[in-house]
């Protein structure tokens, strides 16, 4: 089935949606962009994700052409166009189309494109074993609070831990895991407290993380934000990632070494079924 994306107010068929060669986001990576997760024909954590699409794109003075209740609106029509039971929704925000210079141009329509991508996002056979991480320097920009479409030290990253036989990368910066290639990274102690590093500008303000975290509150799971080493994480008797496309993701080995017992961790698990549970039943 031909997908229908939403490009400045039009619906296409995939193959008619085109955008400028003098796009600031194809020649700047001069662009945010959002995952929000469809479950059931249903939005998953929409006002997390529109909240920090606002904030990035006013760290880079980008102004979204659509009101809040509009961009639903979008979100909402882009899955009813596509019949989508389950998958993901991509939002792209540039700052727009411009000749070519490092200056911003004075007043640049914004090029705002919505895709989508169909495919299981509850059942997710790594959910059962776990995945292996491998441990590579973060050598990403200085602003990684902003979700701009830089992605390609990310996708480096992926393919030097690919390379070494693991699933994904955890970043590694003076000596302290950042964040996976494109999840937050989390560690449970031995003593069952959930370790997440501290909200800065050198990790992305998941909003699984801050879900995750208020689900653990409630629950009666301690936690503590500060940063990890490798070596703490390799020790920890669990660890896993979050993020809008994963939820919570078991991580069963670190630079090949296992993960407590191997096995995905129970309390992992348990978020993972509270995330699920509470963010289906909020879901709009
Ligand atoms: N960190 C990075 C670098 C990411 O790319 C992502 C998601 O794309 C996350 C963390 C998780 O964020 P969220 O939970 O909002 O999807």
């Amino acid at each position: 089935m031909t997908r229908i994306v939403y490009l400045n107010g039009d619906w296409l068929p995939e193959a008619e949606a085109k955008v400028s060669i003098f796009d600031r986001g194809f020649l700047f990576a001069d662009a945010i962009y959002e995952v929000t997760a469809v479950v059931g024909g249903r939005l998953l954590e929409y006002a997390g994700h529109a909240a920090r699409l606002q904030r990035s794109t006013a760290e880079l003075g980008i102004t979204c052409p659509l009101t809040p209740e509009a961009l639903l609106e979008v979100h909402r029509e882009i899955i009813r166009r596509n019949a989508l039971e389950s998958g993901l929704i991509y939002l792209q925000i540039s700052r727009g189309t411009a000749d070519r210079d490092f200056a911003y141009p004075e007043n640049p329509t914004p090029t705002l494109t919505l895709f989508t991508q169909a495919k299981s996002v509850l059942e997710n056979p790594k959910v059962a074993t776990g995945i292996s991480v491998a441990c590579v320097p973060d050598e990403r920009w200085g602003r990684r609070d902003i979700k701009t479409v830089q992605l390609l030290y990310p996708s480096m990253a992926k393919m030097e831990a690919m390379a070494k036989g693991a699933d994904d990368a955890w970043l590694v910066e003076d000596g302290f895991v950042t964040e996976a290639s494109s999840a937050t990274a989390h560690i449970i102690t031995r003593d069952g407290r959930l370790v997440t590093r501290g909200l800065s500008n050198a990790i992305l303000h998941g909003i699984t993380r801050a879900s995750v975290l208020s689900i653990a509150e409630t629950a009666g799971i301690p936690f503590e934000e500060r940063a990890f080493t490798p070596d703490e994480a390799m020790k920890a008797a669990e660890a896993f990632i979050t993020s809008a496309t994963n939820f919570v993701l078991p991580v069963t080995a670190i630079d090949g070494h296992t993960v407590g017992d191997g096995k995905p961790g129970p309390l992992t698990l348990r978020l993972r079924e509270l995330y699920i549970k509470q963010k289906l039943a909020d879901a709009i």
